[in-house]
């Protein structure tokens, strides 16, 4: 087993194997409306006119139209949907988004809000001709309060550039994501992202401080304060965490950010079965305590294709499931001692069968990257049906022997995840899209979660992919509820439709 020293983890800005793999394939996949057989809804269609009034307040260049053009905005991450948009509008203003609502909203123009384009639920494309309204170009760091920890920023700021800045500042942002160097931190907002440092920070909810975002009839709501603590009456900030633009444009956002670990370990073990998976999880909460920051696990499937695809090589031998622990802490020699301590204590119970530990940063980076680059790697091997569920960590594994029996040498089934919050991405992957397979899974899987009291979106949230499930984990009275603040919210239904919410509801 390796121990190296080093006080800080600095992760670097750099392209990732994914970008490369979604811009590689030329090839286009179906229309979402024709794939899942959507009926398109009564909105106006775009004239000229609306064209010329779009570039009345957007410069030209920030009005794209042309079919290439807009061709990469219409597809999402993983290839599963495209729509089949006409436009792209790139605002770079608060006003500008507002104007540009004001007007659809009256034309009863639909649109699609969009981020860095990494969801894996079809939110953030179109599916039929909705405006695309990409928040890329309001990208500025508007204040930083490196005592209280409140970062200010626009809607579009990519989330690793923030990570780098405020590191700077002897801070990190409260979430990291494999999505890190294209998400953007509104389309984190707005999809509740969890990821990997959520057991040690919380989620969105607790991190955003403020909001200003603007209405569907061109309304500015301001809500943008930095305050810890703010109870004057109902927290509005809320509505848009995990709304996935389908109440409102987020345009800029309050954020905490925690203070930067002087020590950063990160572990890699080989474990025998699922059950030892738990087991140290348990230990690892008792002996670590505060310090862990992140408990993901990984079957064999899972680390043997992303090792393949992406021509990584693991510092550990083959084992049936692995581990990726990491801490942060305050005090190198403190963290070193509870980790060996809590190390050797589990290789002498053999939960753990071998590992590795890094704490210099091109090491931690290498094993974290082998964790990161599972989504991608899926992607190289064909068509990938991706599930986010939450379950009761005893029945965290289960439904991946399940589906494995069930759809045979058809497919490959790998089960990773975010354990520590119980949140596990189950990716099933085939040549290439087939009905009959998707009607195996769909919608045996969400009756499964149903059963054994789990949610059907874990982080990813229900986009296009999920509404006519999301009864599975949501009663009909909050339902209900929902829709009465759509409606309230954006009557005409132009943001975001055929999106989250189900037609009957
Ligand atoms: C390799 C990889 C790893 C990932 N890992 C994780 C993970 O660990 N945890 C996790 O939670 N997710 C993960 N994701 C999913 C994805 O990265 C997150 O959902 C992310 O938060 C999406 O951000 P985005 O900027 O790309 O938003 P987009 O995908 O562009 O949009 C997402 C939703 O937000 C809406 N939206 C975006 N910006 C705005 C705005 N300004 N105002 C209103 N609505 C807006 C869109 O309409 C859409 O509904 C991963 C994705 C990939 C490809």
């Amino acid at each position: 087993m390796m121990l190296k020293s080093a006080l800080l983890l600095v992760r670097c800005a750099k392209k990732h194997v994914w970008d490369q793999v979604r811009f590689s394939s030329q090839a286009l996949s179906q229309l979402s409306s024709e794939k899942y057989n959507v009926t398109r809804k009564d909105f106006a269609t775009l004239q000229s006119t609306d064209v010329n009034f779009f570039k009345s307040v957007l410069s030209d260049d920030r009005v794209l139209t042309d079919e290439n053009d807009v061709l990469p905005f219409n597809i999402d991450w993983l290839k599963n949907c495209r729509g089949q948009s006409k436009m792209v509008l790139k605002p770079k203003t608060t006003r500008e988004v507002s104007q540009i609502l004001s007007y659809c909203n009256k034309r009863r123009l639909a649109i699609c809000p969009q981020g860095g384009n990494t969801g894996v639920v079809g939110a953030s494309v179109p599916v039929f001709d909705e405006i695309i309204l990409n928040m890329g170009l309001m990208n500025k760091i508007i204040s930083l309060d490196d005592i209280s920890g409140a970062l200010v920023c626009e809607t579009g700021c990519i989330l690793e550039v923030l990570d780098k800045h405020v590191q700077e500042h002897g801070l990190i942002m409260p979430l990291d994501l494999g999505a890190k160097g294209s998400c953007h931190i509104g389309g984190n907002i707005n999809t509740n992202a969890g990821g990997q440092r959520l057991i040690r920070y919380g989620n969105l909810h607790g991190s955003l401080l403020g909001i200003e975002a603007v209405k569907a009839d061109g309304t500015v709501i301001d809500c943008l304060r930095s305050l810890k603590k703010d109870n004057t009456g109902y927290h509005l900030k809320h509505l848009f965490v995990g709304s996935e633009g389908t109440l409102g444009i987020v345009t800029k956002l309050a954020i905490h950010c925690p203070v930067l670990p002087k020590a950063v370990t990160v572990g890699f073990f080989g474990l025998e079965n699922f059950d030892n998976v738990l087991k140290l999880f348990k230990s690892a909460k008792s002996s670590l305590g505060e310090i862990l920051s992140a408990y993901e696990m990984m079957d064999n499937e899972s680390i043997r294709g992303t090792l393949r695809n992406m021509k990584l090589t693991s510092p550990i031998p083959e084992y049936p499931f692995y581990v990726l622990m990491e801490t942060h802490g305050s005090d190198a020699d403190h963290d070193t001692e509870k980790v060996n301590r809590f190390l050797s204590k589990e290789m002498d119970t053999g939960l753990i069968l071998n590992g590795t530990v890094a704490t210099e940063p091109g090491k931690i980076q290498a094993i974290w990257k082998i964790r990161e680059s599972i989504p991608a790697a899926c992607m190289m091997d064909g068509y990938v049906f991706c599930y986010d569920v939450s379950l009761p960590l005893a029945n965290y594994y289960q439904l991946v022997p399940m589906l494995r029996e069930r759809l045979g040498s058809n497919a490959s089934v790998i089960g990773f995840g975010h354990i520590g919050d119980g949140n596990i991405h189950i990716n099933v992957t085939i040549s290439d899209f087939d009905k009959e397979v998707l009607g195996v899974l769909e919608p045996f899987i969400f009756e499964e979660v149903s059963k054994l009291q789990g949610s059907v979106s874990a982080e990813h949230g229900i986009g296009f992919r999920k509404p006519q499930y999301i009864h599975y984990s949501k009663d009909r009275s909050a339902l209900g509820l929902m829709r009465d603040l759509k409606t309230l919210m954006d009557p005409n239904g132009i943001l975001n439709p055929y999106k989250v919410l189900p037609d009957d509801v």
